[in-house]
């Protein structure tokens, strides 16, 4: 699990990331409100935990623009105990919950992980054009018809369907999907990515695995241009 923390108050950011990360946590942190938004567009997280006062951009704005892009990321916002007007606007503005500080670790812990099922919940089904991925069953669909995925191909899968239309490096997918922090310096991923693609596009005119040579690959319909 992935989480963003956009926070500029080292303190309070440096105790996040130590006690998420010591909970198996992945963490980012972004020091003011631009980078936040940034890395927040850029990067799949599972959750975000957004500061309201921030340099240069502040965590409502985030989140309205965030959220008026369609960027569905769960965010828990860290308001001021003050703030109460503002924490009903957030909540209005999609944000999915709310801590005001000071607040203990464990709350923050349990908010985190009840966004998190909420969010799971939420979204049983991925879905791009007519290929359909069971997070559930973990078995896809394509036109209706049922495909067998195993355990790596379906965390492979996923993986493209959390990020349609980006374009996705083999550094990635080692990374994401096998847990590699370094390149594995093997074919591996090649050889995965085109035995999934085999079988959801073999039998349907319109591809769905796009590649972009010596780079990656991305899941489109369509030939998209990376710069
Ligand atoms: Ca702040």
């Amino acid at each position: 699990m992935k989480v963003l923390v956009i926070e500029d108050e080292q303190k309070v950011a440096r105790f996040l990331k130590k006690g998420l990360e010591a909970e198996g946590f992945e963490v980012d942190v972004a020091e003011d409100g631009e980078k936040g938004e940034k890395a927040a567009r850029t990067e799949q997280y599972d959750v975000i935990l957004l500061d309201v006062l921030l340099p240069v951009k502040d965590g409502f704005s985030i989140l309205r623009d965030l959220r008026h892009d369609k960027i569905k990321t769960p965010i828990i916002m860290l308001t001021a105990r003050s703030d109460t007007e503002d924490i009903v606007g957030g909540l209005e503005q999609g944000a999915d919950d709310y801590l005001c500080k000071p607040f203990s670790f464990d709350v923050l812990l349990a908010r985190i992980r009840s966004v998190l099922r909420r969010s799971a919940q939420s979204q049983v089904k991925l879905k791009y054009k007519d290929l359909v991925l069971d997070t559930v069953t973990h078995k896809a669909q394509r036109g209706g018809k049922t495909i067998e995925l195993t355990s790596r191909e379906y965390a492979l899968l996923e993986y493209f369907m959390r990020n349609q239309g980006k374009l996705i490096t083999r550094s990635e997918l080692a990374r994401e999907v096998w847990g590699y922090n370094f390149d594995p310096g093997t074919n591996v991923v090649d050889v995965y990515v085109t035995h999934l693609r085999k079988k959801i596009d073999s039998e349907h005119k319109v591809k769905l695995f796009q590649t972009e040579r010596g780079k990656g690959y991305y899941l489109s319909d369509k030939k998209l241009s990376f710069k």
